[in-house]
Parts: C-alpha cells; structure tokens; sequence
C-alpha cells in the first residue's frame, strides 16, 4: 500500500504580503476589462469588492490613459465609474472616480514587470508598501535579502527608510518558494503537517526542528490537550527543517531482523515504529518472519521551503564577548555577536558553573567578525548569532585551549551535557551541530539520568541516524571536537 498525503498551498493565504494582485487581475478579466457594465454601485460611489474607491483631480496635461495608467486600471474602468464623462473634454481640477485596486497602486510597469524574470528560477513581483513596512521587513517575507529589494528599486538606494505605503516597489523572489509567514517572523513560509498514525507532538516538533512548545504555541487548540491527535489533523508549524511528504508503506520483516534494525533502516525511533502498528503489535522483541510492519517514510520535499539562506549576512549593532569568569576566549577580533547572542552564551556559562563546581574552563571559540560578514573557513557565523564552544573533556587533555577531538574516554560526557542542557535552556537556540557519535554519548547518558523521551525525542537527531536532520542537537560534519550553537535572532 502506498498513500501519498496532498500537498497543502497554503502559500498566499498564510502569508497574506504577495499575492494579492491575482484578485485585482480576477475582478479585471471578469467585469471591467471585458467592457461588461459595472456593477450599479461603483457609479454611486462604490467600489466592487478588492477595489478602493479614490478621488482624482484632473491636472494640467493629463490624459485619460495617463491617469488609468497611474491607478493600475484600465481606460474603460476610469469611463466605468464616470458614465457622464467625456474622454476628449477633460478639464483641469474635474474630479474623477477612480477604483482603484485595494491591494495595489499604480503600476505602470505592471505587465512588462509580470513577464521580467531575474535569475533562473526568479519571478518579479510588486509589493504594495503598507503602513510600517520596512525594505528589512519586507525583503525578509519574500526571502531575499534587503540589498536585492535596494538593488531592484533605484529610488531607494541612499535612502531605504523613504518609503511611503501606498508605493510599489519591485521584488525579485524564487519562483519556487512560498512566502515567509508573519506568525513565523517572517523567516519562512507556515506549514501544514498533517497528521499521520502513529504521530506525537516531541516526533513532529523534532521533525521541524522546533521544540514542542512552538507548536502548542501555533496551534492553542492542541495546548488543551497535547496528546490527543487524530490521524488527518492539521497543526500549522514554522519549519526550521524543510518539509516533506510522507508515504505509509509496508515492510515485511526477514529472517532474524530486529525491530531495532528496521527502526534504523527507516530513520525513525523504535517508539514511532512501535506506534505505527496502533496497538497491532504487542512484543516488538517477539517478531515473526514474514509479518508485516506499516511505517510512514519521508519522501520528497514540499516545494516552496528550504534554503533560509541565514548564513550570509553582517553584523549591523555587534559587542565584543568580555572575558570572564570560567571561559577561555579567542582574540578580540573573533568574538563579537549580537548583543542578545552576547548575553546569551554569558547566561549559558554562568548557568553551568553554578551547578558545577570544579572541572576545566570552557572553552568558548569563533563566534563573528567585527561587523560580521565572510568569515572563513565557516560558513556561517556572520552575523553574530553563532557560537563555537569546546566539549568538557577530561583527563591530560582537559585545559587544552584548543579544540580536541571528543572520543570515548576523553569526552566528559556529565559535563559536556550539563553545557549543553545550559545552551539550550536559554529558550533562545535555533540549532547545535554535535557529532551524531557524541550525540549518541550525551543522549543515553541523559536517558539515565531520567531526562523524559518526549524530550530526548524533541531535541536529538539520535536515534534516527545522521541521515536525516531532525531535532535541535543535530550532527553536522567537523564537530567531533566542539558543538556550534546558532542562536534564534
Ligand atoms: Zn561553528
């Protein structure tokens, strides 16, 4: 059996920014632009549905096609909201009735600008500034960064805090990808996760790479009563981990497999796998050659999502970490963040050693460059928000400032997961790459100590394997000798 769950477009409607010129384009095709009458109220002074009505005073040297043109609408809906009107006696100071589209203002670029592509997969669209928009802001819910919006609008370079609501400026987005949500800060589109047998919120919080609380967050119905899902529910997420479809398949178990192996071979945990069967299955040591097992398994990515794009970036208001108590740091021109990010890997190192006493410094590397910006040889940590911490380790490699490989008997793994438990109890961390070898370490030392599965399920990758990015504390390659915490900006 194989189920595909549908895609959802939830692009333009959980977005509400872009988008809105398809209504305007819709009331054109079907009324006006056809030289259908208009309906009777747009002539009283209404506008139909999407448009706003405006007044126009005829200026020296205006033309009828010039004052269309200047509202986005056609010649004959200018005559369509003027029926007394002349075209080739207008006069100065006449008022004229205009539609306008609610969502949209002059644009007399409008069609040429439709057909203009920028990049391979690019598409110009035009935004309508509303009240309080910032070019930083709306760059971000289109994705792109403040200079393409800045490159593409000539008036505004120098000068990118002049924008008035009401102007339309020109944005060069991928075509591919949906629109960054408002209720996701605008830092990706929203998602619809549908939900499938066998699902629980730590399961679909680590597959978004979000903690449980951003969902219980997102969707205040599920708060009541997190465990409680019903197979085909929704809940909306902000994916940090791009989506994908889901495909229920079955597997049929071979001689001498455990329910461990097939748990690895789909990257899932033993416990989802167990809850796929709904109760079908009582003794998952007890498996026959033979018997079937439903498992749900990742297939290809929603389309619209992926590539933030958060590298990249600079580093506008930075502060320097200070040295202090506990910590060894890197030369002054390699430590400065955000002054949040700052406070932050203060607030994770104070935590630490108030509960420890004892052990080596920690070991605090690269966060950004002064002003942020390329910084290599990382991808990354350019804007602030990245932070390079050395595992605890012990024995005679313990207070050696640079970073050492973490291998068994030389990772403290007690101490290693008491800095890391501090890191992520700051509320305020987007992601930590940690070697999946350590993870396993850190994992099952947690375990012991009775941190609860819903919690190990929601923030490691391990046990699913290194496959496939789950959870907060993910493996990413060259960190068996320090973690990297990229912190929320
Ligand atoms: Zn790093």
């Amino acid at each position: 059996m194989l189920r595909r769950l549908a895609p959802h477009d939830d692009r333009a409607a959980s977005a509400g920014l872009p988008g809105r010129g398809a209504h305007w384009l819709f009331a054109l095709l079907c009324g006006f632009g056809l030289g259908l009458a208009p309906p009777q109220s747009a002539a009283a002074g209404q506008c139909p549905k999407g448009r706003r009505a405006v007044n126009h005073d005829v200026a020296a040297g205006e033309t009828l096609s010039k004052i269309a043109s200047r509202y986005g609408v056609s010649v004959s809906d200018v005559e369509a909201t003027n029926p007394k009107l002349d075209p080739r006696k207008l006069q100065i100071g006449q008022r004229l009735l205009v539609c306008k589209s609610a969502s949209k203002t002059s644009s007399p670029s409008k069609s040429s600008a439709k057909k203009k592509r920028c990049g391979r997969n690019g598409r110009i669209v035009e935004h309508e500034v509303a009240k309080g928009d910032t070019v930083s802001e709306i760059a971000r819910s289109y994705g792109v960064s403040e200079k393409s919006v800045l490159a593409r609008n000539s008036g505004l370079q120098g000068n990118p805090n002049k924008i008035r609501s009401g102007q339309s400026l020109l944005v060069c987005v991928d075509a591919s990808r949906a629109v960054n949500a408002k209720s996701c800060g605008y830092r990706t589109p929203l998602h619809r996760h549908t939900v499938v047998p066998g699902d629980y919120i730590a399961e679909i919080a680590s597959r978004y790479g979000v903690r449980r609380k951003d969902i219980l967050r997102l969707n205040p119905k599920l708060a009541k009563n997190p465990n409680y899902l019903r197979p085909g529910n929704e809940l909306v997420v902000c994916p940090d981990i791009p989506p994908r479809y889901r495909n229920e398949i079955e597997h049929t178990v071979r001689s001498g497999e455990t329910f461990g192996e097939i748990a690895k071979r789909y990257d899932v945990t033993r416990r989802q796998l167990l809850r796929f069967q709904r109760g079908r299955l009582d003794d998952p040591s007890k498996l026959r050659t033979g018997q079937r097992l439903r498992v749900w398994v990742d297939a290809g990515l929603v389309p619209g999502f992926g590539a933030y794009g958060d590298d990249d970036g600079v580093l506008k208001v930075g502060v320097l970490l200070p040295k202090g108590y506990g910590y060894t740091t890197k030369p002054a021109s390699l430590r400065w963040g955000t002054p949040r990010a700052v406070r932050l890997i203060q607030t994770a190192v104070g935590k630490y050693w108030s509960k420890n006493r004892g052990g080596p410094k920690i070991h605090v590397g690269d966060i950004s460059r002064k002003g942020g910006g390329p910084f290599p040889p990382h991808k990354s940590h350019q804007t602030g928000l990245d932070v390079d911490v050395g595992y605890v380790l012990k024995g005679p490699l313990r207070d050696e400032t640079r970073f050492r490989k973490a291998v068994e008997g030389v990772l403290d793994v007690e101490r290693s997961w008491k800095l890391l438990k501090a890191f992520l109890d700051t509320g305020r961390v987007r992601y930590i790459f940690v070697d999946y070898s350590v993870q396993q370490r850190l994992y099952e030392y947690a375990n012991k100590r009775g941190v609860s599965e819903d919690t190990l399920d929601e923030l490691f990758q391990y046990p699913r394997g290194k496959r496939r990015a789950r959870g907060i504390v993910r493996h990413w390659k060259g960190h068996l000798d320090h973690f990297h915490v990229r912190f929320k900006g």
